[in-house]
């Protein structure tokens, strides 16, 4: 098979018909082997029946339903998972993204030799304050600390080579940093792509004010796991090493002045509070690096590598 599109929905019932007409139109005029994956995020309205309803009409249309909501990376997750085609096409349901750039995208993997690309909602059609401006403030911060130079990391419109969706796994709310995982992955091939972007049509964005507060936690997680997920001791015994060395040499010195120089209240000084806390801030330090570390000994993934090519 040649292309598998997957879309992550919650509550979407009014676009769906649209889409799938939409994409169905594209595809067939490229005469790809195809498959439409959606995945029902637990909607609250009819999008499940109408699922059904467009996978009776056309059986490339595949549904999978949650029990309930779970988040878009659960989505593409468990959509990854299902997909058949050498090519994958993750795309939302609410037809912000234009079926319009499957070929392209399908192109760049194809025969450009991407592992996967990224699109860029370069004209975007979303509120200023609340959507523009702060994506704008995080992709700059997203690229200055994984050094991936794309300018729209969390655009649902992308593209990947199979092995790259076979290898990575979407978890949390990671779908805003599925790039990083493909770098994480080792798939450096990452390039971009100028899209369409449309105003939504239906219905109402399904991504709030929390996500300024989730948003920036997971880029830490992400890259504090890529760098220190197997050898956390080497983040925190460090750091742990360092306060505590500090610690050591203010209240070694403020004892040497006590006992040599018989310097009297040396637990009225500043100096002398400071010490202690930063040598147990140390020791703290160095007792969680010792328990990451002994969590990551016992994680069901602490050998599991990404194998390229074997000659046997
Ligand atoms: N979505 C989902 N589960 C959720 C939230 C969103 O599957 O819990 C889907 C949603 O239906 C849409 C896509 O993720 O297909 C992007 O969401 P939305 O358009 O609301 O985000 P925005 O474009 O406003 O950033
Ligand atoms: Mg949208």
């Amino acid at each position: 098979m040649d292309l598998s599109i997957v879309i992550p929905l919650f509550n979407e019932e009014e676009s769906l018909p649209e889409l799938e007409a939409w994409i169905r139109k594209v595809v067939e005029r490229e005469g790809y082997s195809y498959e439409i994956i959606m995945v029902d995020d637990g909607s609250k309205d009819k999008s499940w029946s109408v699922i059904e309803d467009l996978h009776s009409k056309n059986p490339k249309v595949k549904g999978i339903k949650f029990r309930r909501n779970y988040g878009k990376s659960a989505g593409l997750n468990v959509g990854f998972a299902a997909t058949q085609g050498d090519v994958v096409i993750t795309m939302d349901a609410d037809l912000q993204d234009s079926p319009e750039e499957i070929p392209e995208l399908y192109r760049m993997i194809k025969e450009e030799g991407y592992d996967m690309v990224s699109g860029w909602k370069k004209v975007r059609h979303d509120p200023m304050f609340t959507k523009n401006l702060p994506s704008k403030f995080y992709n700059w911060t997203a690229r200055r600390l994984t050094g991936i130079m794309l300018h729209d990391f969390n655009c649902g419109l992308k593209s990947y080579s199979s092995r790259v969706v076979k290898s990575v796994e979407v978890y949390g709310e990671m779908h805003r940093y599925i790039p990083v995982l493909a770098k994480w992955a080792g798939f450096k091939n990452i390039g971009e792509k100028v899209v369409q972007h449309q105003e939504r049509k239906y219905g109402v964005t399904k991504f709030g004010l929390e996500r300024f507060i989730r948003g920036p936690l997971d880029l830490i997680s992400v890259i504090f796991m890529s760098r220190f997920g197997k050898r956390p001791m080497h983040f925190f015994g460090a750091l742990g090493a360092v306060f505590f060395v500090i610690g050591f040499l203010i209240l070694g010195g403020l004892s040497v002045a006590k006992l040599m120089y018989q310097e009297y209240g040396i637990t009225e000084r500043p100096l002398f509070f400071l010490g202690i806390l930063v040598l147990i801030i140390g020791t703290q330090l160095f007792l969680t690096g010792f328990l990451a570390e002994m969590i990551s000994r016992n994680a069901v993934d602490r050998n599991n590598y990404l194998i390229e090519k074997r000659h046997e």
